[in-house]
């Protein structure tokens, strides 16, 4: 399912479980964050048609964080730059999320739910990942994550000026 959030930014939710996914249009470049689940895979694409997008014509994935239900579509996108905290991503393929020179969107560290969560702040929109919800908050019980982080977190995001929230599940 797609929903149009602003001119230029839009959500795709699925039926099978995982991540949702976002398309921001930023100066023509065509950038995703997150891709959802591998079960995903089919929606996605047909999403993206809906939108005249070829998945080649994605210039850059932004991840919120390394987990499969957010990161299993990367190898869709063969021309697409992809980017995530290397807190997360030991793999040489992910470029540093601090690298991105995208002077609109801010970078935020939101460590918690895994050491290297960020989030994402553009305009008045925050992507969240999987820090905060519109119902709650991330999971801290994986053996990579750590309450005390989160919380530290979520009072960083509280001090953020946003109107929308875009989390990284409904
Ligand atoms: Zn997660």
């Amino acid at each position: 399912m797609i929903n149009k959030i602003k001119p230029n930014i839009w959500q795709f939710i699925f039926r099978e479980f995982g991540s949702c996914v976002y398309l921001i249009k930023i100066n023509n470049q065509n950038i995703l964050v997150d891709t959802g689940s591998s079960d995903n895979k089919h929606e996605l694409l047909s999403d993206l048609k809906e939108l005249n997008i070829k998945p080649e014509q994605i210039g850059m994935v932004l991840l919120t964080h390394n987990h499969w239900d957010h990161e299993g579509n990367i190898s869709l996108f063969r021309n697409a730059r992809v980017y995530g905290n290397k807190k997360d991503f030991k793999d040489k393929k992910i470029t540093d999320i601090y690298k991105l020179k995208i002077k609109e969107i801010k970078i935020i560290d939101t460590p918690g739910h895994t050491p290297g969560s960020i989030s994402l702040l553009y305009q008045d929109v925050l992507f969240s990942g999987d820090t905060l919800f519109h119902n709650g908050i991330g999971r801290t019980d994986f053996p990579e994550s750590s309450h005390k982080d989160m919380i530290k977190s979520l009072e960083e995001l509280r001090g953020i000026d946003y109107k929308i929230l875009l989390p990284g599940h409904t």
